[in-house]
């Protein structure tokens, strides 16, 4: 039996990768979530943060979470909902050459608009060179900050964390 690369790994499989991934007719027309969360878990606060119903109504506590694509704005609200941090707001229609990622940032000091940041992957390892673009402080006590990165458009499906290349950031949760 082939081994669950996320259970082994912590990363997820190319097949769960494209299944958070809406169709590329979908990834045209503006900004949209990719939920990154693949295991059952009693667990539900995307569900309830969506105010569009682009999150499907859960049958289960346990429910992995389906995404309607068509009703979401990419508004980055479930980012901050989510305690597993798995989830992210992707825009390749921001430039030409750039996307935007939302992503979640539990470390302090945030970074602030304009700095720049190195881009990293799910792994850790870094694939590139971003700039913050906005940052919505969390709101305590359940809300996670989120940082919204500028980032070269062929990296919008692999940059998943950040880290400040500017001497900011630090290793304490917010
Ligand atoms: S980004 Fe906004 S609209 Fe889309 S699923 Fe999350 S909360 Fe709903
Ligand atoms: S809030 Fe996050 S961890 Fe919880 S079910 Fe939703 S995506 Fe998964």
């Amino acid at each position: 039996m082939k081994p669950d690369v996320l259970m082994t790994t912590g990363i997820p499989s190319k097949e769960q990768i494209d299944s958070a991934t809406p169709p590329g007719s979908r990834r045209k027309q503006g900004p949209f979530v990719v939920i990154e969360c693949f295991q059952e878990i009693p667990c539900d606060p995307c569900y309830h943060s969506c105010r569009f119903g682009a999150i499907k109504p859960f049958e289960s506590l346990n429910d992995i979470p389906q995404v309607d694509w068509e009703k979401c704005t990419g508004c980055g609200v479930c980012v901050a909902a989510c305690p597993g941090l798995a989830i992210f707001v992707v825009d390749e229609t921001f430039s030409d050459t750039e996307c935007l990622i939302a992503m979640p940032y539990e470390f302090s000091p945030l970074p602030g608009k304009g700095d720049p940041v190195h881009l990293l992957d799910r792994s850790g390892d870094k694939v590139g060179e971003g700039v913050v673009h906005r940052v919505v402080p969390g709101r305590k006590p359940q809300g996670t900050p989120v940082v919204w990165v500028r980032a070269p458009r062929e990296l919008s499906l692999n940059v998943r964390n950040l880290l400040p290349s500017a001497g900011k950031g630090g290793n304490n949760c917010v």
